[in-house]
């Protein structure tokens, strides 16, 4: 069955795809280099779908970030609740974004909005991508940073020190 995939289109820059090699999941396209997943369609069992990696990263940080965010307002959750439900997403997003950035640098091919751009301006999208992929990290991690745990009698470990003096 997969190997009737040679003549399938790339989903990211719609190039014919080389034989899917049969049993893998996980392929890369020659041409834009991005890794691409397979996987059997929901409400079609027989049928299969490609979609690129960093594509089911943000399908997955989607959904974490609905369920995380379910789970708070259902569950009531403090603060630390409502910052692991943006942070993890957020990181995810960014860390595929920074990904995703750094082929289109390297391969001058980057699709956005739909549209493949090729050359510069497919490379400075990726320049743009790995700046707000890495801003999404560094936010995500000032924010699990500030859940750092409290020292042992419940003050933060820099509070402590401070109040030794
Ligand atoms: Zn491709």
């Amino acid at each position: 069955m997969m190997d009737r995939f040679g003549l399938t289109q790339c989903p990211y820059c719609s190039t014919g795809l080389l034989p899917w090699t049969p049993g893998k999941r996980l392929h890369h396209c020659e041409r834009c280099q991005r890794p691409l997943a397979i996987y059997r369609s929901i409400l079609h069992r027989r049928r299969f779908r490609i979609i690129p990696l960093y594509a089911a990263v943000h399908a997955i940080a989607a959904i974490l970030a609905v369920v995380g965010f379910a789970s708070v307002l259902i569950a009531r959750g403090g603060v630390r609740a409502i910052v692991l439900a943006i942070a993890v997403p957020l990181a995810l997003f960014g860390a595929s974004d920074v990904a995703d950035g750094y082929l289109s640098w390297r391969t001058h091919i980057d699709r956005s909005w739909r549209k493949v751009r090729e050359g510069r301006g497919g490379r400075r999208l990726g320049l743009a991508k790995i700046a707000w992929g890495s801003m999404g990290c560094f936010v995500a991690v000032c924010g699990l940073l500030a859940l750092a745990p409290a020292g042992p009698d419940g003050v933060p470990p820099h509070s402590a020190r401070a109040g030794a003096r």
